[in-house]
């Protein structure tokens, strides 16, 4: 293998740093301008074998614009480093099976296949890094448009709408349009009819448009392996002590929403041990 020249990027040109929430993505600072394919020219000039050259527009062309996508696909600023190569499988048969999932993700894209994914585990299996370096693939490596949120930001944005005017089908529309959307914490929230109606409209319409959604939660299919949310509750001796509320996740999202999931994505339960633990070097 050619050794990379520039150390910084690794010869890709593009370098992402955390800034403030997101992940940004930038030309490399230290050898912008300098691609070493056609050496900064734009062409790549090839030989047809009959001695005649043509000239083929050089990858980096598109470079700005995949830089573009990925920046628009506001992925966690945690994430800014996360590759596939990177994705700690810490010995977990499941986690690899699930980076292997992942990987291939493109290729049935590729094939027309829409269906989506759904990674479901415990909290700090690497659901969202894993998500997040999907998205990262499809918009600097595919060229394809991509946004990521959280559920709970979600709602916080048609929240917020409202209180400007706007309705919240302006809000969902770039939700509903994107090429490719994660929703990551799938079913955290109050379970309120508001927040499962919203729900409900964005899968209906992705599911109709046949769009590709990749989620993530923490709800499984069995109540032993999901992590509900911690709640208040009485101790029976005048005192409150917190316990978690279990749910499947079919409980959390009711059955219409769970059986619409089942048919546009393949799921996928990530078990592994708890990054979140103090030695550990990644969160969730
Ligand atoms: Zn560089
Ligand atoms: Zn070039």
């Amino acid at each position: 293998m050619k050794k990379a020249k520039c150390t910084v990027c690794n010869d890709t040109r593009i370098e992402i740093v955390p800034k403030g929430r997101f992940a940004v993505a930038d030309f490399c600072s230290s050898c912008h301008g300098s691609c070493n394919l056609c050496d900064g020219t734009g062409f790549i000039f090839e030989n047809d074998g009959l001695g005649r050259e043509h000239a083929q527009r050089c990858q980096c062309q598109d470079l700005a614009y995949r830089i573009m996508l990925y920046n628009n696909a506001q992925i966690p600023s945690q994430f800014y480093d996360a590759t596939f190569e990177n994705f700690d499988i810490s010995g977990s048969p499941s986690l690899k099976a699930a980076l292997a999932t992942a990987r291939f993700s493109f290729k049935n894209y590729q094939n027309g296949k829409w269906e989506g994914l759904l990674f479901m585990g415990g909290v700090g299996v690497g659901k969202t890094r894993l998500v997040s370096t999907i998205l990262r693939e499809y918009a600097l490596k595919y060229g394809i448009p991509c946004l990521f949120r959280e559920f709970s930001s979600l709602l916080s944005e048609i929240k917020s709408g409202y209180d400007h005017g706007l309705s919240e089908m302006s809000v969902l529309e770039t939700i509903n349009n994107i090429e490719i959307l994660v929703i990551d914490e799938l079913g955290k929230g109050r379970k309120s009819d508001w927040e499962i109606n919203i729900l409900d409209t964005i899968i209906s319409n992705r599911y109709n448009m046949r769009k590709t959604t990749i989620f993530t939660t923490n709800y499984t299919d069995s109540k032993s392996t999901s992590y509900g949310d911690v709640v208040l509750q009485k101790d029976g001796k005048g005192g409150m002590i917190e316990s978690e509320k279990r749910e499947t996740l079919e409980q959390r999202v009711y059955s219409r929403i769970y059986s619409r999931l089942k048919g546009m994505c393949d799921f996928i339960l990530m078990k592994g041990p708890d990054f979140r633990d103090p030695q550990s070097r990644y969160s969730s």
